[in-house]
């Protein structure tokens, strides 16, 4: 068996290796365009903030050390042009000496990535950096060693973006966070990417919402706000796209999402032709329609499964949680599964949960808070989604979460998690399960809420607002127009009510719970504000994005 190989990363690379162990007698050649072969793309952002210090540990491997190891034949510089499919044939082209030759094979396998989504039509005139390959960080630090008090412009305020920004506010560059649109990091929801935008600009990130790049001159930027600011450096980490240019001319199926169509063995729509990575279309868990996840663990996962197929034993993939986690500045920020834009733009009735919890017992030094947004179908209790976004603890609560979405647990059975804990690591009643609470009370209507946008609304038609927390807690902020009645107070002042609708808020919501609870049983209508005061504040901030997004 010959197999061949496109693209020496991620995907490729898993695949490789896992073919290597499954068939000691396979011929294995890898194709690699680039001058390096399984290089920790995502490490490389660290290494222009100085936080990995030698460049060398970013190269993983080199094609000798994957020779001498797993006999593989690794040829880098060397890119794949044109398949031929009816020949079994690719004809390949020597970067460095220009001879191109063909190579046979009984299996493909496409691993080719993706590519750098331009930030703008106008990209042609101004000279971006992207970073995504060591020569990408070669450029940056080379530029950014010739400047004296280095400046930068980011476009783009994703994974990558972020990254790029805070690595280069470790090592002293001034910075500008150009974002097209209203909103800071679009995989949360507006109030949950509220801290996020305040921690960068905590940091001094000149972080421009609405803003576009529309020309460069010297080592300044033009802005479409019609400023200018300084720029030794523009990266663009605007997006990226599935590369299919050679599926494309291989007449391979293109799916929905615009990446290459696979089945559940990354098989294509060529028996002989596999494809894995981010240039593949997954299926998505929530949705079962094609969606594209440019993530590494699918990458890594999907390249180990075809290795499989390839072998004789397949495995059918598991649909596409899109789970993804990224710090900035001490800030955690994780989300899994859709958003609640998302779910309004599909129609799909859901319900939702804020918890402002502490990453352990609060009583034990340190503790840290977290805010989560829990996005639960309406009809089946199912998870739909999560959002995290806090200090310590962040990265563990996601990937119970996201486990917990795979195994196709409801959001009431958070309740029921028995997890590890002790004062410094968790709660009795971890942040999961208190979700779970949450979650459970809802599928009960034990408690009704409210969302911080629909507030507006529901005093508009005539309900009265009722801050629970205490008197001190009010006066160090409230919402306009809102009563304070504290909940320890409440039961001997249920006669100072209004007989109308009622919606009642505390700090994060579970003092309002208990105030919705005992309201209800006094005949009261009452909905407790989800996640009070703090998630409305969180939203209010950024109102105009949702409502914008409702619209
Ligand atoms: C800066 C950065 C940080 C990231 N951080 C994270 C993270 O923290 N977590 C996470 O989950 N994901 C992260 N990612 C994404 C992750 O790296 C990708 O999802 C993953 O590498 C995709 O694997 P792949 O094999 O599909 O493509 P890649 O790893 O990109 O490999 C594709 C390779 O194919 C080669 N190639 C393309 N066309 C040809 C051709 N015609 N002939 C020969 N070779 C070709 C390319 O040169 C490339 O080296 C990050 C990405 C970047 C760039």
């Amino acid at each position: 068996m010959k197999i061949i190989i496109v693209g020496g990363v991620a995907g490729g690379m898993s695949a490789a290796t896992r073919l290597r162990r499954l068939d000691e007698n396979a011929e294995i050649i890898v194709f690699e365009r680039g001058h390096y072969v399984s290089f920790a793309n995502c490490g490389l952002p660290y290494f222009v903030g100085g936080i990995i210090r030698s460049r060398a540990d970013l190269l993983l491997q080199t094609p000798e050390s994957l020779a001498a190891r797993f006999a593989l034949d690794v040829r880098i510089d060397t890119e794949v042009l044109t398949i031929d499919r009816h020949a079994h044939t690719v004809s390949v082209r020597n970067l460095l000496t220009g001879i191109e030759n063909t190579e046979s094979y009984d299996r493909l396998v496409l691993a080719a990535g993706a590519s750098a989504r331009s930030a703008s039509a106008q990209d042609s005139i101004i000279p971006t950096h992207t970073l995504r390959t060591v020569d990408d960080v070669d450029h940056i630090t080379t530029v950014l060693a010739q400047a004296d008090a280095a400046s930068a412009v980011v476009i783009g305020g994703g994974f990558i973006g972020l990254e790029a920004v805070e690595n280069l506010v470790l090592r002293g560059v001034q910075v500008t966070l150009v974002q097209r649109g209203p909103q800071i990091f679009t995989p949360l929801d507006p109030e949950m990417a509220a801290p996020v935008l305040d921690r960068l600009r905590e940091r001094g990130v000149d972080v421009r919402l609405n803003t576009t790049v529309t020309r460069a001159s010297g080592q300044s930027v033009m802005l479409s706000d019609g400023t200018t600011v300084p720029a030794d450096l523009v990266i663009d980490a605007s997006g990226v796209r599935p590369d299919v240019t050679l599926a494309e001319q291989a007449g391979l199926l293109i799916g929905e999402s615009g990446g290459i169509w696979v089945d559940g063995t990354q098989a294509t729509s060529d028996p002989l032709i596999f494809a894995v990575g981010d240039g593949v279309e997954k299926t998505d868990a929530v949705s079962g329609s094609g969606t594209l996840v440019t993530m590494a663990g699918l990458a890594n996962r999907h390249g180990r499964s075809v290795a499989d197929s390839i072998a004789g034993i397949p495995e059918q993939a598991a649909p596409a949680l899109g789970a993804g986690i990224v710090g900035i500045f001490g800030l955690t920020v994780a989300t899994v599964g859709w958003n609640e834009k998302r779910l309004v733009a599909a129609a799909r009735a859901h319900r939702i949960a804020h918890t402002h919890p502490a990453n352990h017992a609060g009583y034990f030094p340190g503790a840290e808070g977290m805010s989560i947004k829990l996005l639960i179908d309406a009809s089946t209790d199912a998870i739909l989604g999560a959002q995290i976004v806090g200090g310590e603890g962040v990265d563990k609560r996601i990937d119970v979460i996201a486990v917990a979405m795979a195994a196709g647990l409801s959001a009431s059975a958070l309740t029921r998690l028995e997890l590890a804990y002790a004062p410094q690591y968790a709660s009795a009643k971890d942040p999961i399960n208190q979700l779970g609470y949450v979650a459970a009370n809802l599928a009960q209507a034990t408690s009704a809420t409210l969302q911080w946008h629909e507030l507006a609304a529901a005093r508009a038609a005539g309900a009265v607002l009722v801050d629970v927390r205490s008197a001190a807690e009010f006066a160090a902020g409230s919402i306009p127009g809102a009563l304070n009645l504290s909940l320890e107070d409440l039961r001997e002042r249920l006669d100072d009510l209004p007989k109308v609708p009622l919606i009642v808020h505390c700090q994060v919501g579970q003092r309002g719970h208990t105030a919705a609870r005992i309201l209800t049983q006094h005949g009261f209508d009452v909905r407790n504000l989800d996640g009070g005061y703090r998630t409305w504040l969180a939203g209010t901030i950024t109102s105009p994005i949702l409502e914008r997004a409702l619209a």
